[in-house]
């Protein structure tokens, strides 16, 4: 399962995840049109997966989901989870604002919390599980005018770390990725003359179009 696997990185993982022999269910919030293009790409990669539409931060949508899933694929489980979904709303911390603060935190850290728990239970059962955590360079060195975002990003790295030891003995493995900038909807906004200089290569990663063929 990769969550925000209907554009940007998410989608990438997913046709990624097809290379490797995996049936892969592409989770998303609300764009149907890119999650049918993420299925698309993944068919003509050679490789099958479904589409499993919910919101990370909603709880009873998380487990309802998951939920449904398990009782039509009992012979199933989800051996790898990609906890990809993510939002930014970047704004100075003196101008921030509740929601600016609230929904970053909901998406980034809590949807990590709600999807995790909700598949943990049957890797452990199965001894055999892989989580795979997309956190960012500013969950490590912090971001000006990202204080919401580096928060979650490091509280999911802090999270990665003790996950990992709890349930390492039961090959289940946690791990983060902190990707540097990729070129996504994400990252659209950014000034990229101003960031470049950042980057050792000097410019953005080109992204998904880089990796995948053109419409
Ligand atoms: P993106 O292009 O904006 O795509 C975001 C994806 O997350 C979409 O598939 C979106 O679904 C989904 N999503 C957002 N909120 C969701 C929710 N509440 N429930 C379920 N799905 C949700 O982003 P991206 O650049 O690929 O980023 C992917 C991850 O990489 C994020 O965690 C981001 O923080 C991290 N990251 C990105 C960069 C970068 O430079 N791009 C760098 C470091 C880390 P819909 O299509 O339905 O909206």
């Amino acid at each position: 399962m990769v969550t925000g696997g209907s554009r940007g990185i998410g989608r990438a993982i997913s046709v990624k995840l097809v290379s490797l022999g995996y049936h892969v269910l592409v989770n998303y919030k609300s764009n149907e049109k890119e999650a049918l293009r993420t299925l698309e790409l993944i068919g003509e990669a050679g490789g099958s997966g479904e589409l499993l539409k919910f919101d990370v931060s909603d709880n009873q949508q998380v487990d309802a989901a998951v939920n449904k899933w398990s009782e039509e694929h009992k012979e199933d489980y989800i051996e790898v989870l990609v906890n990809n979904a993510g939002i930014r709303k970047d704004i100075l911390l003196m101008w921030m604002e509740n929601a600016h603060w609230r929904e970053v935190l909901d998406t980034n850290l809590d949807g990590f919390f709600y999807v995790t728990r909700a598949l943990l239970k049957n890797m452990l059962v199965n001894k055999y599980g892989r989580i795979i955590n997309i956190v960012s360079l500013s969950g490590i060195k912090g971001l000006p005018g990202q204080v919401n975002y580096s928060a979650a990003k490091a509280a999911v790295i802090g999270a990665t770390k003790a996950l990992a030891q709890e349930i390492g003995k039961k090959n289940v493995t946690v791990n983060a990725v902190a990707p540097g900038f990729i070129k996504t909807d994400m990252t659209k906004d950014l000034n990229e003359s101003e960031l470049k200089g950042m980057i050792p290569l000097n410019r953005l990663h080109p992204g998904i179009h880089h990796m995948l063929p053109v419409r």
